[in-house]
């Protein structure tokens, strides 16, 4: 019979890929922990409004990437394209900002975007997504920024390029975007259909364009870092001395505008040469009035999401704690020993200990070579004759020494060593 396939650009995680997945989380639990994270858990589905309203509407992700449909031909709903929208809907509709004045959130989970799928590029995919709700403080900036590069540090990454940019403000942002209609009216027939449309509705877009003719005209367009305001300019200068302080290497990159509506100031992103064309591992940025244009109060936010593929596709095999591999693998000969070592196995799991076993009871050098294969810190070998005499052979399989034991202590000795 045909077999059912996965739908184009849903791609299924499988192990040992998770462990390395599992790994990524457990070290962002970790390092969240210390900067003072809590973890939020947003649903995947929301109203399409909320996505039109917080990313923008003339995006291409809302243009052109939603999973948008209609429930029963009533309500609009949409799969999430990404986190933060819901995250601060959640943050106004819980009214978390009375809680504390500054709300340190993250959440991880997948994200949904009808793009055209490529090596890096999927139609479902995994972000894990950091906020900070307070004040526009740029110290706050700092630590966001710090933290990521210390996440990324805890795998050894090399050779990451942080790339940061100020968007200024809406005092300042006017004027700059006068200078950007100006200009591309003036090669407006050279820009694609989609560019020259924005010059009027969203003409920062076009920063994003990705054809190349309109890459080019964009470089010789007008800088925004030309035109900020002078609190937008000294946010940016603090925001630098803090990277400064900690030794953080950084480029100002004046033409990234990245590819929502919301930000404003700060917006970086972090990418390196080893993934191909698709090169980003995060971006991010603050957004000073997404809280208020949800309905919330006057609220300031920064937030980034890394792309968990792309970083999975950075950290090397062996980088990954499941190849430790379990603690003890019991070689069974004969029906009495397997029904013994059933009863060992699922005892020691239940105590927390990673125990593996075989049921085909086959040979003894199948059943070592597994145990080797899995990458066993020992092995415990019971023969019909072992349990006759209560004992069985335990095999340190690192320092390739075995020693007897008694079975009635063998829980003990395992427990002891396996602290
Ligand atoms: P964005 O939300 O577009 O700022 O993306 C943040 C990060 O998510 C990017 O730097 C990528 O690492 C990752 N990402 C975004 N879109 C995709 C996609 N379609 N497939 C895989 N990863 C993605």
């Amino acid at each position: 019979m045909e077999i059912i396939t996965a739908v184009k650009g849903f791609k299924d995680i499988l192990p040992p890929e998770t462990d390395k997945w599992r790994y990524i989380e457990d070290t962002a639990k970790d390092v969240f922990r210390a900067f003072g994270y809590s973890e939020i858990r947003v649903p995947l589905l929301e109203k399409t409004e909320l996505f039109r309203r917080g990313i923008g509407e003339s995006t291409d992700i809302v243009e052109k990437e939603m999973y948008t449909f209609l429930d029963r031909g009533e309500e609009s709903l949409t799969l999430r394209p990404e986190a933060t929208a819901s995250v601060i809907r959640a943050y106004v509709e819980h009214t978390l900002h009375a809680v504390e004045s500054v709300t340190k959130l993250y959440t991880i989970g997948p994200m949904f975007r009808r793009d055209r799928p490529q090596k890096g590029r999927y139609r479902q995919f995994h972000q894990i997504d950091v906020e900070i709700l307070g004040p526009d403080d740029p110290h706050i900036d700092a630590e966001l920024l710090l933290m990521v590069i210390h996440f990324l540090g805890r795998f050894g990454l090399k050779n990451l390029n942080l790339e940061i940019n100020s968007l200024g403000c809406l005092e300042c942002r006017p004027a700059f975007r006068e200078a950007v209609v100006q200009f591309l009216h003036g090669s407006e027939e050279e820009l694609c259909g989609d560019c020259r449309r924005r010059i009027d509705t969203n003409p920062l877009r076009v920063f994003d364009c990705k054809m190349e003719k309109c890459r080019e005209i964009i470089t010789k367009a007008p800088r925004l870092m030309d035109f900020i305001c002078v609190s937008c300019r000294e946010h940016f200068a603090q925001v630098i001395a803090c990277l400064t302080l900690f030794e953080i290497p950084y480029a100002v990159n004046p033409n990234m505008v990245r590819g929502l509506d919301y930000y404003t100031r700060t917006t970086f992103e972090v990418t390196t040469e080893f993934l191909g064309a698709q090169n980003a591992i995060l971006g991010g940025g603050r957004y000073d009035h997404l809280v208020r244009d949800l309905g919330g109060p006057d609220v300031s936010g920064i937030g980034f999401a890394i792309g968990m593929e792309r970083l999975a596709a950075l950290i090397p095999e062996q980088a990954k704690n499941a190849a430790e591999g379990p603690f003890l693998f019991i070689a069974a000969l004969g029906e009495k020993a397997v029904d013994k070592a059933f009863s060992l196995c699922n005892r020691l799991r239940m105590k927390g200990v990673r125990v593996e076993m075989d049921y085909h009871s086959r040979s003894l050098k199948s059943q070592m070579k597994k145990a080797d294969k899995l990458n066993s810190a020992f092995a415990l070998i019971l023969g019909e004759r072992e349990i006759e005499e209560n004992r069985a052979l335990l095999r340190n399989m690192r320092a390739s020494t075995q020693e007897e034991i008694s079975l009635d202590e063998f829980e003990e000795t395992i427990m002891k060593i396996a602290r």
